[in-house]
């Protein structure tokens, strides 16, 4: 990883290399602690973070679910988050805010232990390389059963729930496939490892419901640019046989924005190729995040005052 300057720890900038902490970190043990993950992106009138709003909501709201106090406000966090990306003098960023469980009483029960917020930054491409972006990715159906949402809240993003992640990509990348596409409790297909899905078929747009997956804030926003463009979309119940008979399919998210899905589990996603939708959905995205569709433009959060 390339280092950058400084990192935002507890109110203040400090050194990248002084943003360290002790090994008996509750979090570390347990996984206590809730993340986000964030782009900043150069447009035309500067750089900007997309959506910077929701990601700092959707980090409240996962605190909340696990019940930890963030010490910061919403407003606190947002303008701590520009301000890390001015000090570190980068155009185009990754952002990544972590809140967590530190040092106190050793045990599962983590009340007493301090929460220490930080914000770091770095510069990060495309997640799954240029060539599955444009090209497209080989995915496999995980032999992991997506994270229950009685058992540990998908919708909170915890450090805790990649764990599943993180065994479900290894599995996935040993067996030679670039991702993993995890099946819920009931069979049916939930998301990526650290992206959600959707498939084509017949020009109607198919997503999995919102019970065992994190709600990607990239999920929403390809919803709301599919029905701009009069795409009729349906959350649903997906099988894995609709994801083998699919006629595209593609995963969304803040690191992988949107990448195409040609195979899965050795069968090829209709001609095997990125779909003509996938790629008009990819255009208008990637038109969006870089500031060219005014209609979109309050999701752009601008790092210098305008
Ligand atoms: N699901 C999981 C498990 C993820 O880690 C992510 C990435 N945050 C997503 C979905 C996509 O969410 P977003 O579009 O908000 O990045």
């Amino acid at each position: 990883m390339q280092e950058l300057s400084s990192i935002w720890l507890n109110g203040k900038i400090v050194d990248w290399k002084d943003a360290t902490t002790h090994v008996l970190t509750h979090a570390l043990h347990y996984g206590t602690s809730v993340f986000e993950g964030i782009r900043c992106y150069k447009t035309l009138q500067g750089s900007a973070v997309f959506r910077l709003g929701d990601h700092i909501q959707r980090l409240f709201d996962s605190a909340r679910i696990i019940k930890m106090c963030i010490p910061y406000s919403h407003d606190e966090l947002y303008q701590a988050t520009l301000q890390t990306i001015r000090e570190n003098q980068v155009d185009e960023c990754y952002i990544r805010p972590l809140v967590f469980r530190g040092y106190g009483e050793m045990g599962v029960d983590p009340t007493s232990c301090e929460v220490i917020s930080a914000i770091a930054v770095w510069r990060w491409g495309a997640y799954m390389g240029e060539k599955g972006l444009k090209h497209g990715i080989r995915a496999k159906i995980s032999s992991y059963t997506r994270n229950s949402m009685n058992a540990s809240s998908p919708r909170a993003k915890t450090s805790a729930n990649y764990l599943n992640s993180a065994l479900a990509k290894t599995e996935a990348k040993e067996l030679g496939y670039d991702e993993a596409i995890l099946l819920d409790m009931q069979g049916f297909v939930s998301e990526g490892s650290g992206e959600n899905i959707f498939i084509v078929k017949n020009g109607v747009l198919y997503t999995p419901h919102p019970y065992s997956i994190l709600l990607g804030i990239t999920r929403d926003t390809v919803i709301r640019l599919a029905l701009d463009l009069e795409f009729d979309v349906r959350e649903t119940h997906c099988t894995r046989d609709d994801l083998y008979l699919a006629d595209e399919a593609f995963f969304t998210g803040t690191a992988a924005e949107i990448t195409p899905i040609v195979e899965i589990d050795g069968r090829p996603i209709g001609d095997g190729k990125p779909g003509p939708v996938t790629r008009q959905l990819q255009e208008i995205f990637f038109r969006v995040i870089r500031g060219e569709e005014e209609t979109y433009i309050d999701w752009l959060d601008y790092v210098e005052k305008r």
